[in-house]
């Protein structure tokens, strides 16, 4: 049976890239009849969180992405988090060592650099090879003796191609010469995502590994892995990556990535993912709304296309507007909606910041629009108020975006101290560095705490209207 896997790692905010390869590995699946895994790929342990994890589920889930097994529901072939199976990736490192392929590798971090320095110095690829790295016998002795650290790595060919297949692209000839000899494990005992990746798909008897094209580097390493442990190699399927409206690839520093803003932008989960259903592919007849399941019912991975698709937030808004018009009577639209603004869980967060101002309940609609709002137009003028020029105005908020753009937790404490340490940089008063914040983030020059404003707004939310008062 076909079985196939969507394996994010939970290192920020669920990226609309995760979304739309989980999409075509549901598809795929559920065309064949067969079942979709959802991989916890947590093997970087300083930059995975929980409630990255958290995210990335509730939001494939909101989205309709169910997956068969996973780390919240299990299954056979668990555990179905990275972290949970090291002994898994030590034991098959081990038995790579013991058969030749793998070695370890004592190197110091100078002498890695000077090994690549003298690599381009001879006019060769920088990639480091099994030949440049391994030291003479009674060297690897006295550092062993003297417990130094070292890494597991792979054998790879000096020179010579490499072939891999690929189901979109044919054979992909790729040059040995470019390949490193890859970190397998490292000095702290844990796996690569080279190893893990490999190690959990076989042993998760993963048929098909549907991914980013970002990852066909990696393909030789992962085909080589899979010849040193004698198994069988699943077929790789490289998807076309998502890219901005001008064609460089989707980042957020120029769209909004995080599911987290779609939704709070109030999109449907059924547009967005008939939308990145039409990045790389289209239904037969070129019918532009389709359901999940009259996309699996005609779908033809064959018929992916790998010019690279365009992820344009102005489209989809179109074809939401679809689905609100066409696909959701009153009566459902108004459950939609008091869902998705007015939930217990959402008042519980709003009310608060405007509980004291209240004299009568329709002063809710003034006081908290902001906050069930999508992007709001701001006017020059209202900067004003703020006593800045207007060019410290920007400055205050491309310092923000830029640094909000890297910050992976979201909560006031964090965001208090990000303000804290831009307004001293730019020489200004927290309360004035904030002024502009009020504008662009509540469309108003009074709002009760903005920092909490922009706590519950989410980072995506927030960034996105700091973008848009900047245009
Ligand atoms: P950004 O440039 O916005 O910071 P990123 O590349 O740093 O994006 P990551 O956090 O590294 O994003 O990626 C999160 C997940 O989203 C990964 O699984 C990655 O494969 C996927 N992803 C990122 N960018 C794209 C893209 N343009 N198309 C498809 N998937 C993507
Ligand atoms: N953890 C990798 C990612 O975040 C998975 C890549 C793959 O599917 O092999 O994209």
């Amino acid at each position: 049976t076909v079985r196939t896997r969507v394996a994010p790692s939970p290192t920020g905010d669920p990226h609309v890239g995760t979304a739309y390869i989980a999409l075509f590995n549901r598809v795929f699946a559920s065309q064949h009849g067969g079942q979709f895994i959802l991989r916890i790929e947590d093997t970087d342990q300083v930059r995975s969180t929980a409630q990255s994890e958290a995210m990335i589920l509730d939001s494939l889930r909101w989205l309709g992405l169910e997956w068969d097994e996973g780390p919240d529901i299990g299954g056979d072939f668990g555990p179905y988090r990275q972290s949970e199976r090291s002994h898994l990736y030590k034991e098959h490192a081990e038995r790579l060592v013991a058969s030749g392929h793998a070695f370890h590798c004592y190197r110091t971090p100078e002498e890695l650099d000077e090994l690549r320095n003298a690599r381009k110095a001879a006019g060769k690829h920088s990639a480091l090879k099994p030949s440049d790295l391994k030291l003479e016998a009674d060297e690897i002795e006295r550092r062993k003796a003297a417990n130094a650290p070292y890494v597991i790595r792979m054998e790879v060919p000096e020179e010579g191609r490499c072939e891999v297949e690929d189901l979109l692209r044919g054979t992909i000839e790729l040059d040995w010469g470019q390949v490193d000899a890859q970190i397998l494990m490292k000095s702290d005992g844990m796996p690569t995502y080279h190893l893990a990746n490999v190690v959990d798909d076989h042993l998760m008897q993963i048929t098909h590994v549907i991914r980013g094209e970002e990852w066909i580097n990696s393909a030789p390493k992962h085909k080589l892995l899979y010849q040193f442990f004698g198994w069988e190699m699943p077929v790789l399927c490289h998807m076309p990556l998502l890219r901005n409206p001008d064609k460089s690839k989707l980042s957020k520093r120029k769209n909004p990535t995080s599911i987290n803003y779609y939704k709070r932008m109030g999109f449907l989960p059924e547009a967005v993912v008939n939308y990145l259903g039409r990045m790389g592919w289209s239904m037969p007849a070129e019918q532009e709304k389709f359901t999940l399941q009259e996309m699996t019912e005609q779908f033809d991975i064959q018929r992916v296309s790998l010019g690279g698709p365009v992820f344009d937030t102005v489209k989809l808004s179109w074809l939401n507007g679809l689905w609100i018009r066409e696909s959701l009577t009153v009566q459902q639209l108004a459950t939609k909606f008091r869902e998705w603004a007015f939930n217990e869980d959402y008042l519980m967060q709003i009310l608060p910041q405007i509980h004291s101002r209240l004299e009568v309940l329709s002063d809710v609609a003034k006081l908290a629009d902001f906050f069930v709002a999508g992007l709001l137009p701001v006017q020059p003028e209202q900067f004003e108020f703020t006593k800045l020029e207007p060019e410290q105005v920007r400055k205050v908020l491309q310092f923000c975006v830029w640094r909000f753009e890297t910050q992976p937790d979201w909560d006031k404490e964090v965001i208090h101290h990000s303000l804290t340490v831009l307004s001293v940089a730019m020489g200004l008063k927290l309360k004035d560095f904030m002024m502009p914040l009020f504008v662009a983030v509540s469309g108003r020059t009074t709002a009760p705490s903005i920092m909490d404003a922009m706590a519950i707004l989410g980072s995506d939310m927030t960034r996105a209207r700091l973008r848009f008062a900047l245009e």
